[in-house]
């Protein structure tokens, strides 16, 4: 069934009883060409480009939860385009411009917003450090605005310019950064993927990887064993857990990251705001909620809810840049289990056991990378090649200390990217 502005109007007129389920509820095949371990935004999108970019429709996407319960639909729907190492920034520039056809190409509205996205500085160190970012980014062909104090005021007029106790003295504007609805995403692309033939397995939770003389035979499943000739493991937060069924040492920590809305109000903040003198960044939501975050609570842990220092820290950090919310009531806050990589930069790789391939660490940022990675991944799995801007994402490089890619220059700590 294809969306349009014409079928909503008709299926109003007929009360709406003609809409048919996004995607079918298949049992799980006996074998299939390639079984992807993880329902989210990356093992959905990995299964529609393989799909349709390749031609390969014998797979199945094994989800122990619901489509889209892990940290896809969980995340505060940043997109952007604004890295600055070579090897990100390609591959996040690959990602933007997918982003910008993406409603097309799934016809679905994915509700994608380039609002704009402004990084505020707060010292003249911090500016030369945005400067160069905005080169790099202009560099890669994006787009990057350095903004002065009066020209931040502006646009963001709302914020504390007078008794602030770290002075705003400017800003990175990047305009094609914003949101997207996050949910939309994974239904989006699940809804593409089941309609070229894929098998979208729910509540089928992957126990065990099957291993014959070096190479992958299949899985064990709450739902039975399936062969595979080919099987990724796109996890996120899980994704050590299910690589030692394989009996691998990812170089990956999971650690657990807060997210709150508030109540909704109206229009108020027009872009995507971050501080830098804290961790904070805020987003208005189309139903009206502020949606802010920060750091991660700082200790590994799977459980997907946080503590209430980091709390506090959130909060305090939103009432120094703009006092005016703390006239806002918080609705909820929950909490994601993030894939912390050592060097801050994620993992698209082929791994030692034939025919298994990895898909993670994408520490706080992987929602922006959703429609590249998957990109990445089908290209890999279907040539046995890695995309061009993918390539420096590779397994070994935490291996061999060669083409480590630190973007936050915190070193090999996993909690400081
Ligand atoms: C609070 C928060 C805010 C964030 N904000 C942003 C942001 O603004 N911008 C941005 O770019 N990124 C952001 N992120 C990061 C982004 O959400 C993640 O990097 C990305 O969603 C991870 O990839 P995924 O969507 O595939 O993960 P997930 O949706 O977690 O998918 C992994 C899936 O694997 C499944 N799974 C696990 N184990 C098994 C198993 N054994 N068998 C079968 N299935 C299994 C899980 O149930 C899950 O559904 C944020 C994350 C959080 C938590």
């Amino acid at each position: 069934m294809r969306y349009s502005g014409l079928r909503v109007f008709t299926q109003g007129l007929l009360g709406n009883t003609g809409w048919k389920p996004a995607w079918r509820k298949p049992a799980p095949k006996a074998e299939y060409d390639v079984v992807i371990i993880g329902g989210g935004g990356h093992g959905l999108a990995t299964a529609y480009y393989l799909a349709k970019k390749h031609g390969i429709t014998n797979v199945a996407v094994l989800e122990r939860g619901y489509l889209g319960g892990g940290n896809i639909g969980r995340n505060t729907t940043i997109v952007r385009a604004n890295y600055f190492l070579p090897g990100n920034s390609e591959f996040y520039s690959h990602s933007l411009k997918l982003w910008e056809g993406l409603e097309a190409d799934l016809n679905y509205n994915t509700m994608h917003s380039q609002r704009g996205l402004i990084n505020l500085f707060h010292s003249d160190g911090q500016r030369d450090a945005f400067a160069r970012r905005g080169n790099a980014m202009l560099a890669q062909g994006d787009d990057a605005v350095l903004l002065s104090r009066e020209e931040v005021r502006e646009k963001l007029p709302y914020l504390d310019y007078e008794q602030a106790r770290f002075p705003i003295y400017g800003g990175l504007y990047h305009p094609r950064g914003g949101t997207a609805r996050h949910d939309a995403v994974a239904w989006g692309y699940a809804r593409g993927a089941d309609q070229r033939g894929v098998d979208l397995i729910e509540n089928c939770a992957v126990t065990g990887i099957d291993i014959a003389g070096g190479k992958v035979t299949g899985v064990q499943t709450t739902r039975g064993a399936i062969r595979a000739k080919k099987v990724a493991m796109v996890v996120a937060g899980r994704s050590s857990q299910v690589a030692e069924m394989a009996g691998m040492r990812l170089p990956i920590e999971s650690h657990v990251l807060q997210a709150f809305v508030t109540e909704g109000l109206k229009p108020v903040i027009n872009h995507v705001v971050s501080f830098g003198m804290g961790h904070f960044y805020i987003s208005q939501s189309d139903k009206g909620g502020l949606v802010f975050g920060g750091d991660l609570d700082f200790y590994a842990s799977y459980a997907a809810r946080g503590n209430l220092p980091r709390v506090e820290q959130v909060m305090e950090a939103g009432m120094t840049l703009m006092p005016m919310i703390g006239r806002a009531k918080i609705l909820r806050s929950w909490g994601g289990i993030m894939d912390m990589s050592p060097d801050g930069s994620p993992i698209i790789d082929r791994t030692d056991i034939d025919g298994l391939f990895v898909n993670c660490g994408w520490n706080y940022g992987g929602f922006k990378a959703v429609p590249a990675s998957g990109d990445s991944l089908a290209h890999l799995l279907a040539t046995g090649r890695p995309l061009e801007v993918a390539k420096g994402f590779r397994l070994d490089r935490f291996r061999t200390g060669r083409g480590l890619m630190d973007e936050e220059g915190t070193g090999s700590q996993h909690n400081l990217h």
